[in-house]
């Protein structure tokens, strides 16, 4: 009970100087306090001296708001701020989305939330009920945190206003949910914040479409409005880690190309600081910033990235995503279009195969359609992996609408394997691998990095696990290392999906050596990729089977 009165006392103490708050980034002066950035033992009523930018974009409006960035520029605060204040001051219901509930989503509402929560007098007392991290209530307005990867999470909630906080890494699946306009809410808002990955996809695919507004101010050398482009604003003044002349990394200006100290460019923001649209007339508003403008990161940490970045493809992405604010291909991360045209042979799909081919397998992708290749394989040279001794003929690859057209095919070409992806009909699929046991199996990729290469599930005949990076690569390696041919009529379709279908790394830090860790992202549709990668395991397991030897020591 005094826990309600202190909070009414609050609000009525508070209620004279709230009356004239008009917008988010006043009422974030006065309510949100934060660990001063140069000395985190004091904490404050918030500034924007080092975070400049950041001030307008608390009171940017609009049904769909996106912020591209790189780390630590302050954007996770600007939605944050924006989600308190919706609550308290626009009497708006929000959900908070993040990658995963656990641990993501949960450390976020009791680590960052609740710290911020504390910090601030009046905060403390916003929430009526405040200790189940993932719902949250002040009065009868609520507010959700959680995982995208959860289904559950995201049923019966009817926000208006949301946020997708690191939407790159997001399972589409919930986002789609998520955004799913609730019922009988008129006017809803979302805020989608992400440092990018790849080009054309995620949080860059949104940010074409936008008004693309850039962070600029008046140049202390030349009085121009300049901007700081990455890296090409980047001075890098050494040749290694260890050259002393590093420390003198500095930006230049992109119009006069004079070096801007560090303290001037906090200054010039700080004074002429604004953000100006490339495309005024986006269907969204988007901001976006490097970390050349950061009131805190001096020139030379990031000049030690920049040197990093050329002996680690890791560190190369990092550099470029996480300091650049920029979407980024390692070289090499994806096939061109001369790696696949270049694998035709003479042959055409309706042609008969060649006949040094024994064994013929088929891999399935299941969609909106059914996408299907058909390989048939050949000895080539010993090799303790089966998969690296053969080489592959694709015979034929397109889609079909049904899994009886996909028996048929089965039967026209008298595969010895076909291995379906169990996902998403999966009722539909289960019953079709029952029904042509022995020469069918449900496939499902296995997450994370470690793990076996393929595991057959005992108790369930119709099921291969099987680790996605491992037979992906395998797939998409035998394109650069020519030990794959199509035929001359390959679709487009095909070169397409293969294009689609992209490696993005990052480091792998666990244990003593941190190592390149990487993950195949797509940059648009690419069943036809996986439908080969399916096929290989087809062939492992066919293989396996007609030599009657397990199937781990084919692999
Ligand atoms: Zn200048």
């Amino acid at each position: 009970m005094s826990d309600m009165l202190d909070h009414f006392g609050k609000i009525f103490q508070e209620g004279s100087t709230r009356a004239g708050i008009k917008c988010c980034s006043e009422w974030t002066t006065q309510y949100v306090y934060q660990p001063h950035p140069r000395d985190k033992r004091k904490i404050l009523p918030t500034s924007w001296t080092y975070y400049p930018w950041s001030r307008d974009m608390h009171d940017a409006e609009g049904d769909f708001l996106i912020g591209m960035k790189a780390a630590q520029m302050a954007y996770t605060n600007v939605v944050v701020d924006q989600t308190l204040y919706r609550i308290d001051m626009l009497g708006s219901s929000c959900l908070y989305l993040m990658p995963n509930q656990n641990p993501v989503a949960s450390d976020f509402s009791s680590g960052r939330l609740h710290k911020l929560l504390l910090a601030s007098p009046y905060l403390s007392t916003l929430f009526t009920s405040g200790s189940n991290v993932g719902h949250k209530m002040a009065g009868t307005r609520e507010l959700w945190i959680r995982g995208a990867s959860s289904d559950a999470g995201l049923r019966n909630i009817d926000p208006d206003f949301i946020v997708l906080d690191e939407f790159d890494v997001m399972d589409q699946k919930g986002v789609a949910m998520a955004l799913r306009r609730p019922d009988g809410q008129w006017n809803s808002t979302v805020w989608m914040i992400s440092t990018p990955t790849l080009p054309e996809s995620g949080i860059h695919k949104e940010w074409l479409n936008s008004t693309k507004e850039h962070w600029r101010f008046k140049c202390p050398i030349c009085s121009q409005m300049c901007q700081l482009d990455f890296p090409d604003c980047l001075v890098v003044t050494g040749d290694g880690l260890n050259d002393p002349k590093l420390a003198e990394s500095h930006v230049i200006c992109n119009r006069c190309k004079k070096p801007i100290r560090h303290e001037d460019k906090i200054e010039a923001q700080n004074k002429t600081g604004r953000w100006e649209a490339e495309e005024p007339g986006g269907s969204s508003r988007g901001f976006y910033i490097n970390q050349l403008y950061s009131c805190q990161k001096e020139p030379h940490k990031i000049a030690r990235q920049a040197i990093e970045a050329q002996y680690s493809k890791s560190k190369e992405q990092e550099y470029w995503n996480q300091a650049g604010g920029v979407p980024h291909i390692v070289d090499g991360a994806k096939l061109t279009e001369q790696d696949i045209l270049g694998r035709r042979v003479v042959r055409k799909m309706d042609e008969s195969w060649p006949s040094h081919i024994r064994v013929r397998t088929m891999g399935v992708d299941v969609g909106k359609v059914f996408h299907y290749t058909i390989d048939g394989w050949t000895y080539d040279k010993p090799d303790r992996d089966l998969n690296l001794a053969t080489s592959c003929d694709v015979l034929r690859a397109g889609f079909c609408d049904s899994l009886t057209e996909i028996r048929q095919l089965m039967y026209q070409y008298q595969v010895a394997m076909t291995v379906i992806d169990y996902q998403p009909e999966e009722r539909l699929v289960y019953e079709f691998c029952s029904q042509n046991r022995g020469t069918t199996l449900r496939c499902q990729y296995a997450a994370g990095e470690s793990g076996s290469k393929m595991s057959l599930k005992t108790d369930d005949e119709t099921k291969v696990n099987i680790h996605r990076n491992h037979w992906l690569d395998l797939r998409l390696g035998r394109f650069t290392t020519n030990r794959i041919r199509l035929p001359r009529d390959i679709s487009e379709e095909y070169v397409v999906h293969h294009k689609n279908i992209v490696k993005h790394f990052s480091e792998d830090k666990r244990g003593s050596v941190s190592k390149d860790k990487s993950e195949y992202k797509k940059q648009g549709a690419d069943h036809l990729a996986h439908s080969g990668a399916y096929s290989e395991v087809a062939f492992a397991v066919a293989a396996s089977r007609s030599a009657n030897v397990p199937y781990r020591s084919v692999l």
